[in-house]
């Protein structure tokens, strides 16, 4: 349709560079066309070129002080996206891979992953293109601090409330709240994430991991099977990863290989989790070192990875998990995956897949869950931790993870009746796009032209 070309026309225009933004936008637009031939007023009331420009974008320079006493300088963004549904909502992402089109791509997936949860909450994202890797604690706390004094004037519990990312964990998420503090002399919601002693929910760490693999049991039951006895591939070795490897163990399932930015580890008898836990949470080596403790298993360094591909994907087990980051699996793993037989495949990343390798999934009818539906779980539990904070309460672990479970149920019926609803049942990207675009469409127009 004209609306798809046209607007991708006037993004590159507009904001030129921003590869994986054109490619976020694009896999939603295409998506959409059933719902807008359908409903012709999304289009009358201009929702489609308002929904790809953020209500308000800020883009600061942070500059710290590192351990010799040099000054430093790095990019700071918060990127806003939407607030028809609530308040802005999503991470922050300290990569040195972070860009404005980066932040644009993830804050724009994370408008409808928001929308699907079903809760209050609108999107956003942001980041710097710091990379805490061997920094020592005091230059972490230093940058946090000097990010924080840029973003403080722009967030707070009821206009943006940030979360973690990648390179943004407990630590990072501690220093931003004590700075926030400081400067603006309140004790509130506006950040979650938070340590479970001052206003952090209890399960917020393990949601995104727990309710990726939570989604895709729910794709399975659909089918009549489970994840018991199956094995399972795990990218990443980061908060995501490691508890989408919990859950998985749990429910019986065996995750044999995992993965970082050095390479891939595969272990037959399964991922040993707190050696696992012990070298990436505590000791922040490299994978590597799993290898000291376990004979058994393989290190393959990402020199030694496929051109046209990633190691991890090329393992023969049943199920896939991509937890690390954007675009890690591509076509040619998609086919290695489908030819070794894949069940599932659930991303607890944003945007793992390329967009040629969710084609062929769909192509293949495996239960594919995109990652605004099955990472939601994360977000969602941000909220559940908003609510805590608005109520000045700690919920017990238990009912924490008893939402957790719910919501995740709740946005696989919504993007699955929806796919039903537009004739493709199998097509959760379909049923996901639509289903979060209509609730916040909606919104907007009930809410006026603004
Ligand atoms: P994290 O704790 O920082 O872990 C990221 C993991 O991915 C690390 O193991 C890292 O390797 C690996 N990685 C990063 N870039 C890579 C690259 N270019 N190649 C190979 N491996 C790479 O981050 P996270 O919170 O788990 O986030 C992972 C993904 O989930 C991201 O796409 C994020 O947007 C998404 N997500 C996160 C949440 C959340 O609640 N945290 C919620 C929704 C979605 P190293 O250990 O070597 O750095």
């Amino acid at each position: 349709m004209s609306y798809v070309h046209d607007t991708l026309a006037t993004l590159r225009r507009s904001s030129p560079a921003q590869t994986e933004f054109y490619q976020a936008a694009e896999e939603v637009l295409d998506s959409l066309e059933p719902l807008i031939e359908a409903n012709p007023h999304y289009l009358d009331q201009g929702i489609i070129q308002r929904i790809v420009e953020p209500e308000q974008q800020h883009f600061f320079r942070i500059t710290w002080i590192d351990d010799q006493g040099r000054v430093q300088v790095n990019k700071g963004y918060r990127v806003q996206f939407s607030s028809a549904l609530g308040p802005f909502k999503g991470g922050l992402r300290f990569h040195p891979s972070v860009t404005a089109g980066v932040i644009k791509f993830l804050g724009f997936e994370q408008i409808f992953k928001n929308a699907l949860t079903g809760l209050p909450i609108g999107g956003g994202k942001g980041g710097a293109d710091f990379n805490p890797k061997g920094r020592s604690d005091g230059e972490v706390m230093r940058f946090c601090q000097a990010f924080m004094t840029q973003l403080h004037r722009h967030i707070g519990p009821f206009v943006d409330v940030p979360a973690g990312d990648i390179g943004v964990g407990l630590r990072e998420i501690g220093y931003l709240y004590g700075q926030y503090r400081l400067l603006t002399g309140r004790f509130d919601g506006a950040l979650t994430g938070k340590g479970q002693d001052w206003g952090g929910s209890l399960g917020r760490k393990e949601a995104t991991g727990y309710g990726c693999v939570y989604f895709a049991e729910n794709m399975l039951a659909e089918r009549e099977e489970s994840l018991e006895g199956t094995t399972c591939l795990v990218s990443g070795s980061g908060n995501v990863a490691i508890y989408a490897m919990e859950k998985l163990i749990a429910l019986g399932a065996k995750p044999i290989a995992c993965s970082d930015s050095t390479g891939t580890i595969q272990d037959p008898q399964g991922i040993d989790l707190t050696a696992l836990k012990d070298l990436k949470e505590k000791k922040r080596g490299s994978l590597e070192h799993y290898l000291e403790a376990h004979a058994q298993a393989t290190f393959i360094p990402t020199d030694d990875y496929p051109v046209d591909g990633h190691a991890i994907w090329r393992i023969p087990a049943e199920a896939a998990f991509p937890c690390a980051t954007q675009n890690e699996l591509t076509k040619a793993d998609a086919d290695h995956l489908i030819g070794n037989g894949v069940r599932c495949v659930s991303e607890g990343a944003n945007m793992p897949c390329t967009t040629d390798a969710v084609r062929l999934f769909i192509d293949a009818r495996i239960p594919y869950g995109p990652g605004k539906a099955a990472n939601a779980g994360g977000v969602a539990t941000s909220q559940l931790e908003m609510q805590q904070n608005a109520g000045l309460t700690q919920w017990p672990a238990t009912e924490v993870e008893r939402h957790l479970k719910q919501i995740m149920a709740g946005i696989f019926q919504r993007a699955s009746s929806t796919a039903k609803e537009f004739g493709q049942p199998e097509n959760l990207v379909l049923g996901s796009n639509i289903a979060g675009f209509r609730r916040v469409a909606d919104a907007m127009i009930q809410q006026g032209v603004i």
